[in-house]
């Protein structure tokens, strides 16, 4: 089974504070045939974090051999541990039918642009610079020069949405999370998924 063969593929992309795992989060809650891909990651669990669940937490020697068997669609370092995609969990969501979302940095979306250039890509924005410190702020856990060095890779970050397909300014969130939505149920309308989808009703009607 491939991704192009069958469902969509969503790529969710920001800086961090734009609000992207909450809005990626509230989505699944209420559209269960979105699924995400688990990604494997070098850095550490936090908080209640799983292994198998939020990421496949993995060491560096890992991270290494799976890297030589060329088991990532897509991998970057970001914030200074290595992060991916491998085929196989993207494989494990096509395998139950779902579209699949992918929430990753730019640098993993622009390569998987580049791989499946079906793919719908979506970038998140806070709604200004003040905004995002601010939310970066509340947070609470990082350190100044943790923010100050999230801010500088926001910068770098933000320079990079006008390779996106779809921008989602994160002001107020229900009325973001409304344009993801619509984003997803447009995507699932056009023709091609349709014909994907709805098989039956196609050939029935005489649409090959
Ligand atoms: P965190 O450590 O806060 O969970 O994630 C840090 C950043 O890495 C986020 O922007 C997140 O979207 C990104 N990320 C998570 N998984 C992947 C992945 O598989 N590939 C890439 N390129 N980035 C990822």
């Amino acid at each position: 089974m491939s991704v192009q063969a069958s469902g969509n593929l969503f790529v969710v992309a920001a800086p961090s504070g734009a609000g992207k795992s909450s809005l990626v989060k509230a989505l699944m809650e209420v559209d269960h045939r979105i699924a995400p891909s688990v990604s494997h990651t070098t850095r550490a669990p936090r908080g209640q974090e799983k292994d198998g669940r939020e990421y496949h937490f993995v060491d560096d020697a890992t991270f290494d051999a799976m890297l030589a068997q060329d088991a990532f669609i897509e991998w970057a370092n970001v914030h200074g541990k290595r992060y991916g995609t491998s085929r196989q969990a993207i494989d494990a969501v096509i395998a139950t039918g779902h579209d699949v979302v992918l929430e990753i940095d730019y640098q993993g979306a622009l390569q998987i642009q580049q791989k499946f250039p079906q793919c719908i890509s979506i970038f998140i924005l806070p709604p200004s610079w003040e905004e995002l410190e601010t939310r970066l702020r509340r947070r609470g856990e990082d350190q100044p020069e943790v923010i100050e060095l999230r801010m500088a890779n926001a910068r770098e970050e933000i320079a990079q949405a006008h390779h996106f397909q779809f921008v989602i300014i994160n002001e107020v969130f229900d009325r973001a999370l409304f344009d993801m939505k619509s984003v997803v149920q447009a995507q699932r309308l056009r023709f091609e998924a349709q014909r994907r989808l709805r098989a039956d009703t196609f050939a029935s009607l005489g649409l090959a």
